[in-house]
């Protein structure tokens, strides 16, 4: 067993995650605020990681003045979420976007024009266009240069593993270094979550723990830490589930059927998907019903588009789909690219689980804000980078109010020290990925759709006596396993909120994603936030209100 060393530092603002949103936090607090010490804590390397990695192909959210209005997105945006989206957050987004793009774009990220020589924008949403063409394979190399100008303290291979709380408010949180084990208590007046979504929940159909669609580190560590802090949850019942291409992670639904592309069902007949569901449960549920054979087919558009499309897949998003393709023989022009889904997953961005937030990133819990795929709202891309402003701005000046809280870090230290020494002193036979396969393999089984009151029950039972199994059965012999453990824990943490919330959803919303088949309609007296808290150390639900907001000419 490693010695249990610790380090301690201040900050004003400690960000949890530095992926789009926390990058994006790091760099405007410091623009704020250069004197303010902010401290960003990344499970990777803040180079390379997050969901973007590299490049992206869009920001799937602008409200381009003279094109589409703020308040279209925010109805837009409803629509497609069925109501259970709080508008103040949309609006907050949106009314963001265009200042955003601009920034961006005198950061050296490239926006192509147009022939009229405005954005080449499309159409995603049934209120106007709000999908601007980015094309940046360096997209994550840019932000990096940026967050390098200032003096933010960055610890990467750091991942946080529980926050400070003291009455209600942030002081601060424990990480441990992912290679040596080294613990560090950073004690910090205000703290931003941004540490992504449960990307690692339900087994994608390979097999594979790390082969998902989304950024494998992102193992549901924003949720856990905001549910053990007190702080409101909401959409963990959302399981999401998209199609990508068959046997490759990278989507393709968005890039084509924005440019003409059709998608084909299990009949051959062209699937209608409503735009502002465009990506969303529909082909998801017609693949399940059908058994498959979802397909996009290209070969009706002319070569200048099929060049475009190309352009932007074999090189923005992931190089290695070019090889992939060649290597089958699979021409754009002539075959159509069959389509899978992904596995189940808890997401902020492209779903709506998150930390329940309002309009300045603030979470239940004073001084902690939460932003991108952390925090409720579907944003997207535009979201995490927005919201990431937001979080900064209303971080920046809660900080400059507060004194660093001197609260204990032993209790906190003390649960942290008790798991490490339980997981070493284990002789078990059972490895640390082998019990992840079989907590996610049951989540596929039990809180995966179609869910139902008897299965969600199966859930809860088996991922209580998991949690309790993960201590005293998984063999644990390096710092790497460890931080798995410390993952897995936070994965089955993540299925008990999701089973928990989806038994209090006693209905059906957004098609597949949540399905019950003992409540099959949607019932509108659940066009509410499914609220999910720690209260007397239990799980606790509850049905709150969204925000809704009215606008001059709304019907
Ligand atoms: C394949 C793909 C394509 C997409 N395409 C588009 C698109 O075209 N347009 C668009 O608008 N959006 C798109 N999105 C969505 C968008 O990229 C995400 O919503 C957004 O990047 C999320 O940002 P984030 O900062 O919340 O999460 P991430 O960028 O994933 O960052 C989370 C960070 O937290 C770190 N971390 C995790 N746990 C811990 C911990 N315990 N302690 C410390 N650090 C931790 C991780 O290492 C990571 O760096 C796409 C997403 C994917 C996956």
């Amino acid at each position: 067993m490693p010695k249990i060393s610790e380090s301690y530092l201040n900050a004003d603002i400690l960000i949890i995650g530095g992926g789009s949103a926390g990058i994006m936090s790091a760099i405007r607090a410091k623009e704020l605020n250069p004197e303010q010490r902010v401290v960003v804590f990344d499970k990777a390397n803040v180079n390379y990681s997050g969901s973007i990695p590299r490049g992206m192909d869009a920001l799937n959210i602008v409200a381009i003045p003279g094109e589409s209005t703020v308040e279209g997105f925010v109805k837009s945006a409803s629509n497609g979420r069925e109501g259970i989206v709080d508008d103040n957050v949309s609006f907050a987004i949106a009314s963001r976007s265009w200042e955003l793009l601009k920034k961006l774009e005198s950061w050296g990220v490239c926006f192509p024009k147009g022939e009229s020589k405005g954005y080449e924008a499309l159409t995603t949403h049934s209120k106007g266009k709000y999908t601007v063409t980015m094309k940046e394979p360096n997209l994550k190399t840019i932000l990096h240069e940026k967050i390098k100008q200032t003096d933010t303290i960055i610890l990467n291979r750091t991942m946080a593993l529980e926050l400070l709380i003291e009455n209600g408010c942030v002081a601060g949180a424990v990480g441990i270094n992912v290679r040596t084990g080294e613990t560090i208590v950073c004690r910090a007046k205000a703290m931003i979550l941004a540490s992504g979504g449960a990307a690692r929940f339900g087994l994608p159909d390979n097999g594979h723990l790390y082969g998902i669609y989304d950024c494998p580190a992102n193992a549901g560590d924003s949720y856990y830490l905001a549910y053990k802090a007190g702080a409101e949850l909401t959409g963990m019942e959302c399981t999401v589930c998209y199609v990508i291409i068959k046997d490759i992670n990278c989507p393709l639904l968005h890039i084509t059927l924005t440019r003409g592309g059709k998608l084909i069902d299990a009949f051959d007949n062209e699937l209608e998907v409503g735009k502002d569901n465009l990506t969303s449960a529909l082909p998801v549920e017609h693949f399940m019903k059908h058994g498959g054979n979802i397909r996009v087919r290209m070969s009706h558009l002319p070569e200048k588009t099929i060049k475009s499309i190309e352009d932007i897949i074999f090189s923005t998003e992931r190089p290695i789909v070019e090889r992939f393709f060649k290597g089958r023989g699979i021409d754009f022009r002539t075959h159509d690219i069959e389509l899978a889904p992904t596995e189940f997953y808890l997401c902020g961005g492209h779903g709506l689980t998150g930390v329940k937030i309002d309009e300045a990133a603030s979470s239940t819990i004073s001084g902690l804000y939460a932003a991108g795929d952390a925090a409720h709202g579907q944003g997207y891309l535009t979201g995490a980078f927005t919201l990431g402003l937001i979080a900064a701005e209303s971080a920046t000046s809660y900080a400059s109010e507060k004194k660093i809280n001197d609260v204990s870090a032993s209790p906190c230290m003390e649960e942290i020290e008790n798991f490490i020494h339980k997981m070493h002193n284990n002789k078990s036979k059972i490895s640390v990925d082998e019990f992840e396969f079989k907590v996610r393999r049951m989540i596929n089984n039990y809180v995966a759709p179609p869910k139902n009151e008897f299965k969600l029950n199966r859930a809860l039972e088996s991922m209580n006596q998991m949690q309790q199994e993960l201590c005293d059965l998984v063999r644990v012999e390096t710092t790497h396993d460890l931080i798995k453990a410390f993952e897995v824990r936070n994965i089955i943490t993540c299925a008990i909120l999701s089973a928990s919330a989806a038994l209090e959803r006693k209905e059906s919303r957004w098609g597949w994603w949540h399905y019950r088949s003992d409540y099959p309609e949607k019932n509108e007296q659940y066009r509410k936030h499914v609220i999910v808290k720690k209260e007397g150390g239990k799980v606790s639900t509850c049905l709150k209100d969204t925000v809704t907001m009215n606008f001059e000419g709304d019907n």
